[in-house]
Formats: C-alpha cells, sequence, structure tokens
C-alpha cells in the first residue's frame, strides 16, 4: 500500500459543479411531468429532495417545476419517480450537460 498522502481539492461541490459546461435544448424538455401522478403517489417531493442539481421545486399548489437547463444527467430522479409520474430521456445530441475536472 502506497503510504502518500491524497492531495484534498479545497473547492466546494458547489463550485466543481461550476467548472460544467451546459447547452441548453430551447426548442425541447428532456424532462416531462405528469401532475396528477406526482401528486397522488408523492413523487414530486421526492424528486425535489433527491436532485442533486437542484432542478426540481414544488409551488404552494403542490406543482412541480423542473428547471431542465441546470440536470447533471444523474438518472438519481428516474429511481424515486413513481411509475408514470416523470418521463425522463437523455437531452438530445449536442445538448445537455459537459463535465469538466476542474
Ligand atoms: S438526472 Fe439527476 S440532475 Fe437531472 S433532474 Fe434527475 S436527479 Fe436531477
Amino acid at each position: 500500500m502506497g503510504g502518500g498522502a491524497r492531495a484534498v481539492n479545497p473547492q466546494t461541490t458547489a463550485e466543481r459543479l461550476g467548472h460544467n459546461r451546459f447547452v441548453l435544448d430551447e426548442a425541447e424538455s428532456h424532462i416531462e411531468i405528469d401532475q396528477e401522478v406526482c401528486r397522488r403517489t408523492g413523487t414530486g417531493k421526492r424528486l425535489v429532495a433527491v436532485c442533486p442539481a437542484g432542478v426540481y421545486s414544488e409551488l404552494e399548489d403542490g406543482t412541480i417545476l423542473a428547471e431542465y437547463a441546470a440536470c447533471l444527467e444523474c438518472g438519481t430522479c428516474l429511481a424515486v419517480a413513481s411509475p408514470g409520474a416523470l418521463r425522463w430521456h437523455y437531452p438530445r445530441g449536442g445538448f445537455g450537460v459537459g463535465f469538466r475536472e476542474g
């Protein structure tokens, strides 16, 4: 086992995510929400809680918004969504997030 000290990256998660490059597809969102299914199954609150990019937010009336431009394409929301509540696919070619090491 190597005993060398590991370099610690002093950047915060927000700073590291700030290095990413996003190409927004203004013509088409890659996220669609069925508000009724979301409300009935409690999916909306789970989406808000788990998305690391803060894509989802909930209005006072329970409507779930998706600011898809900030999506990191991690797929976590798919793991917590009840069937029929969320339609998610990767952005069309050339659009979406590009990860850069910072
Ligand atoms: S794929 Fe990840 S970053 Fe994108 S909306 Fe779902 S949880 Fe958020």
